[in-house]
């Protein structure tokens, strides 16, 4: 069986009296890229900070690799040293160069000087800053800033990395960088959760998603399923002239929505009550399926005002 390193279960979070989680329930299994998708003020970085036990649930259970990560004690304190973390603020010491600010976590995970060392030259190399080793962080660029977070997240090479938000308003060269980084530490096995805005981002490298709304989680699964599930396949046909084409958007309008004639080609979204044998009329020359983008789910998703119907339970 999988093995579960996240384990939230029936998680509220209230600030004074508002609710900001309401019974969020989810699970992510070693190796997997999990992105969580969600409006600003959805909740995500309330779940980030329930996940690497810096606040704790008003109800519910929060479980790192089957324990609490919350208690002030060795416990718990064992259970976080295996999360690396990135959250807006990064842990980062500005007058300090990116080399000795990786040296500097390296020897509080308990590595001596020479280890620390080599452990922080590795990971320089590996996030593409080794030409700003001796550079104080103060001059790096917000890319490079979250590069080196990144680097940071690793020291101590954990299980599980958390990441919140990590290219929101990043270069495309460090969003590359990043993006890649979260493929290959997900080949090595290690499990990757982490929130996003970017949908294409995560339609290109989550293996899961769960989808967030005013606190209550409005999908969750694989990105396939997700997708499948919640989006519609728009349905392409080409005729064999364009006057069959006028004509047989013509036949299906009370069957197809968002019919679009262009010359040949014929596509639309087809109602239940579709028909498929049409698909074999001789005008026809052949057919294929578009699914939907994650961004077309994601939008039906949260402008959906019936959404609540939706929540899974
Ligand atoms: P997201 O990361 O999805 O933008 P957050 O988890 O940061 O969302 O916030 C969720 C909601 O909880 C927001 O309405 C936010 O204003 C509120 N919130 C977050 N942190 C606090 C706090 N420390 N005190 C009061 N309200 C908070
Ligand atoms: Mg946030």
């Amino acid at each position: 069986m999988a093995e579960v390193l996240i384990d939230l279960n029936g998680v509220h979070r209230i600030y004074g009296d508002f609710e900001a989680l309401k019974g969020v329930s989810l699970e992510v299994e070693r190796g997997q890229i999990f992105g969580y998708l969600g409006p600003n003020g959805s909740g995500k970085t309330t779940t980030i900070k329930l996940i690497l036990g810096l606040i704790s649930p008003s109800s519910g259970k929060v479980h790192i690799l089957g324990e609490d990560p919350y208690p002030d004690d060795d416990k718990a304190m064992d259970t976080r040293r295996h999360i690396g973390s990135m959250l807006e603020f990064n842990g980062l010491y500005e007058n300090l160069t990116g080399l000795q600010n990786l040296v500097f976590w390296a020897e509080l995970y308990g590595m001596n000087g020479q280890k620390a060392h080599e452990q922080a030259k590795i990971l320089m190399d590996a996030v593409n800053l080794w030409e700003w080793n001796d550079v104080p962080v103060v001059k790096y660029s917000y890319g490079m800033h979250k590069r080196l977070a990144l680097a940071r997240a690793l020291v101590s090479d954990p299980d599980i990395l958390v990441l919140d938000e990590p290219t929101a308003g990043v270069d495309p060269e460090s969003r590359y960088l990043i993006r890649n980084m979260m493929k290959d530490l997900a080949d090595q096995g290690k499990t990757i959760f982490f929130s996003s805005h970017d949908l294409e981002e995560v339609q290109k490298v989550c293996s899961h998603i769960a989808l967030l709304k005013k606190g209550k989680l409005i999908s969750k699964g694989t990105l396939k399923d997700v997708i499948s599930h919640f989006g519609r396949s728009r349905l392409f046909v080409r005729l064999k002239s364009p006057a069959y084409a006028d004509l047989w958007a013509q036949e299906i309008r009370h069957i197809g929505r968002d019919i679009k004639v262009e010359g040949p080609l014929v596509s639309f979204y087809p109602e239940n009550d579709f028909d498929t044998s049409r698909l074999s009329e001789k005008s026809i020359l052949d057919t294929w399926k578009v699914d939907s983008s994650l961004e077309e789910v994601y939008l039906n998703l949260v402008a959906d005002k019936n959404v609540n119907e939706k929540v899974e339970t």
